[in-house]
C-alpha cells in the first residue's frame, strides 16, 4: 500500500504521524511511503532522516493526497485540505468528530474511509491511542505545577521536593487514571507529598499497593476535595467522565480558604475543566489568575514537547497502520473489533454512534 504522512497545519501542531522509525518498519513490510516535505521538522526530523529510513519525500500535500491509499495526520484534516480528499482514500488521524459538525459533513461528502484514533479500543476496553497522550500530559503537569511554584512564575516560590529541615510542596491530584496516576507519580519523585484521589476503589486499591510512600490515595469526595485544597501549594484535575462534561470539583469559593499563589493544572480542560473558573489557554499564553490563584490550563499540553509526543504516538500507531496496511480496511473491519470501533464515516455513512447521535445523522 500506498502511505502518505502528512505535515500538521493546524496552529501550534509541531508532531508528525509517523517518525523515521515507523517508516522504516512500514518499507520493510513492502510499503511504499510518501512523506510530504518537511513534516517532521517539528519534532526534529529532517527530510533526510525520512529518505534514510525508506520514505520518498514529495512537495506537497496535495501530491501526497493523489497517491497515498492510507495518509496519516495528528490533527483533522483541516478546510483547506478536503478538497484533496479521494473516495475510499483511508483518512487516519485523530478526527473527534463529535466536535466539528462541518468536518463530519466535509468527510461524509469526500466518501472517505475516516479511521479514528480516539476511538479505536484495545481487548480491555481502553483507548490505546489516545493513552500516550494522557501519559505525556500527565507527566508534563507536574513539571509546570514545579515550574509555576516558583517566584518568577508568579508562584509561592516553593521547591517541589523541600531540602533537608524544610518541608516539600503539597500537591493534589484529582483523578487517579492515566494522566492522574503520570502526574502523581512525577510530582512523587520530585519529592512532594501528594494525594492521589479518585472515584473508583479498586483503582485506588491498586494504586495503594504501586505508587511510591509519598503517594496518599484517598477516595474522591466533595468533602475530601475542600478539606484538602486548604493545605495544597497545587491541585492537579485530571478527571474524565467518559462521554460527559469534566464535573466542576474546585469552586470558587474555595479558593478563600486555599494559599495565595497556590497553583491549579487542569488537564481535564478538553473536556470542559474541572475547576469553576476553568478556560482554555495556550503554550504562548498558559496561565492567568483568579482571587490570587495561578491557573494552567493549556488544552494540548503534549503540544509543547514534540520530539516525546511524536515518538510515543508512532509507539502506538505504527502497529494499527501497519495490519490497515497489510491486510486492508475492509478485512480489518470484519476481523477486529477494535480497530472497527475507529471507523467513524466510511463511504459517506457515519458508522460511530456518538458522531451519529451529535448531529442527527442515520446510523
Ligand atoms: P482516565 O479515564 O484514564 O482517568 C480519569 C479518571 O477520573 C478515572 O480514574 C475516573 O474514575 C476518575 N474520576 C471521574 N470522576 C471523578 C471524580 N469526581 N473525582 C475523582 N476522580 C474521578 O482519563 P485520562 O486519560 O487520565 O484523562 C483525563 C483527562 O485529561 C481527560 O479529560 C482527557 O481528555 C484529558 N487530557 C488532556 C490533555 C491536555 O493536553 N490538556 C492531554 C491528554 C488528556
Amino acid at each position: 500500500m500506498i502511505i502518505g504522512i502528512l505535515k500538521e497545519i493546524k496552529a501550534e501542531e509541531n508532531r508528525v504521524s509517523m517518525t523515521p522509525g515507523g517508516v522504516e518498519v512500514m518499507v520493510a513490510a513492502g510499503h511504499q511511503v510518501l512523506v510530504e516535505q518537511s513534516a517532521g521538522v517539528g519534532s526534529g526530523f529532517a527530510d533526510k532522516d525520512y529518505q534514510r529510513a525508506g520514505a520518498q519525500i514529495v512537495p506537497e500535500a496535495a501530491h501526497v493526497y493523489a497517491h497515498a491509499a492510507m495518509v496519516m495526520h495528528v490533527k483533522e484534516p483541516q478546510a483547506q485540505e478536503y478538497q484533496h480528499i479521494r473516495e475510499g482514500q483511508i483518512v487516519f488521524t485523530y478526527f473527534h468528530f463529535a466536535a466539528s459538525e462541518e468536518l463530519t459533513r466535509a468527510m461524509l461528502g469526500r466518501k472517505a474511509v475516516c479511521i479514528a484514533y480516539e476511538t479505536i479500543t484495545d481487548v480491555a476496553g481502553g483507548l490505546p491511542l489516545l493513552t500516550p497522550m494522557s501519559e505525556v500530559a500527565g507527566r508534563m503537569a507536574a513539571q509546570q505545577v514545579a515550574k509555576y511554584l516558583e517566584r518568577a512564575q508568579g508562584g509561592r516560590g516553593l521547591l517541589m521536593g523541600g531540602v533537608p529541615g524544610v518541608e516539600p510542596a503539597t500537591v493534589v491530584v484529582i483523578g487517579a487514571g492515566v494522566v492522574g496516576s503520570q502526574a502523581a507519580r512525577m510530582a512523587c519523585g520530585l519529592g512532594a507529598k501528594v494525594y492521589l484521589l479518585d472515584k473508583d476503589l479498586t483503582r485506588l486499591r491498586y494504586l495503594d499497593e504501586t505508587m511510591p510512600a509519598n503517594c496518599f490515595v484517598m477516595m474522591s469526595s466533595p468533602a475530601t476535595i475542600r478539606e484538602l485544597v486548604i493545605n495544597a501549594d497545587a491541585v492537579i484535575g485530571a478527571v474524565l467522565v467518559h462521554g460527559a462534561k469534566a464535573p466542576r470539583l474546585v469552586t470558587r469559593e474555595m479558593f478563600a480558604t486555599m494559599k495565595p499563589g497556590a497553583v491549579l493544572v487542569d488537564v481535564a480542560i478538553d473536556q470542559g475543566g474541572c475547576f469553576e473558573t476553568s478556560r482554555p489557554t495556550t503554550h504562548g499564553n498558559p496561565t492567568y489568575e483568579v482571587d490570587g490563584i495561578l491557573h494552567y490550563c493549556v488544552a494540548n499540553m503534549p503540544g509543547a514537547v514534540p520530539l516525546t509526543s511524536t515518538m510515543a504516538l508512532t509507539n502506538a500507531t505504527l502497529p494499527y497502520a501497519l495490519k490497515i496496511a497489510n491486510q486492508g480496511w475492509k478485512s480489518v473491519a470484519r476481523q477486529d473489533p477494535g480497530i472497527a470501533e475507529g471507523f467513524n464515516v466510511v463511504n459517506g455513512l457515519v458508522c460511530c454512534k456518538g458522531v451519529a447521535e451529535a448531529f442527527g445523522f442515520d446510523y
